[in-house]
């Protein structure tokens, strides 16, 4: 008989490897329906893809209609979930209303904050390209027992028909951005390129991360050595999940914003962001 397979998305990996409790947690549909809330920043990068999913789609947007214009229209339009199926407009809805209580001008200033990040980006696009595919899920074996898996922003294909795996980011900009300290320290791309090549069979020549709010795009090769090499850590990442049997709690710089900090033995000492007393600052002026 075969081994049971397993899904894993690299999302989860990383919260494996950032803390074990959050990852027990989040793992628990109970314990994350409870916990987890949705914030303006998560609200805002949904409806941000959504609309830009929905902007380089030809059979919604042919390529002479893709405006700014039109752009932002289709960000009002996912903001108030107008052309999600019912199930997902009542969810989007219900979130919505969680998110932002009714408070119409800090709503406001959420959704200024969105089309101005859109803006930014619909400048430097290139507004004529069809993607290969765009926020779709992906799947592909990684072992006999081991699924690995993503939902990818959008994936593009060069002109000499190799792929390149697209993740859009609405956040800041990381410390390292040459193309050896991204290629070492993500996870997330390199997963999805893993996924993609063995999916399609069409090697993956670039992965990249684009800023939307800065006008920048990183990213790196994909060789095949850092991907068998990337392929091996996820399945230690995964042979580590499956002998773990503390799940004991990790401390770690995003405790602050952890949304577990409520049962957590050590979050629960940790104040949020907004607990933590003002800093006055110590200069002579
Ligand atoms: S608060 Fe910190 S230690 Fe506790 S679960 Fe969250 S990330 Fe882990």
């Amino acid at each position: 008989m075969s081994p049971r397979r397993e899904k894993y998305y690299p999302t989860q990996l990383e919260t494996f490897q950032q803390c074990p409790f959050k990852y027990r947690c989040s793992r628990d549909p109970e314990i994350r329906d409870k916990y987890r809330r949705p914030t303006p920043q998560l609200y805002m990068g949904t409806c941000i893809h959504d609309a830009l999913e929905a902007f380089f789609d030809i059979r919604r947007v042919p390529v002479g209609q893709r405006t700014l214009e039109k752009l932002g229209d289709l960000l009002r339009r996912a903001w108030a979930g107008v052309d999600l199926s019912p199930w997902k407009r009542d969810a989007r809805r219900r979130e919505r209303e969680i998110v932002f209580g009714g408070d119409r001008e800090e709503e406001a200033s959420w959704g200024k904050l969105a089309l101005t990040i859109l803006e930014r980006y619909y400048r430097i696009a290139d507004r004529t390209v069809i993607p290969f595919t765009a926020e779709q899920f992906h799947e592909a074996p990684l072992a006999e027992d081991v699924i690995l898996a993503g939902k990818i922003d959008r994936i593009d294909q060069a002109a000499d028909g190799s792929l390149e795996v697209i993740d859009y980011k609405t956040g800041k900009l990381p410390w390292r951005r040459d193309e050896e300290s991204l290629a070492q320290e993500d996870l997330q791309l390199s997963s999805y390129a893993i996924v993609v090549g063995r999916k399609y069979r069409i090697p993956v020549s670039r992965c990249s991360l684009v800023f939307l709010a800065h006008d920048e795009t990183l990213g790196f090769t994909p060789s095949p050595e850092l991907l068998a090499a990337k392929g091996e850590e996820i399945l230690g990442i995964v042979s580590r999940i499956r002998a773990e049997r503390e799940w004991a709690p990790r401390e770690n710089p995003l405790c602050p914003w952890c949304e577990y900090r409520e049962i957590c033995p050590v979050g629960k000492e940790i104040p949020s962001p907004e607990e933590r007393p003002a800093e006055k600052p110590d200069v002579p002026f």
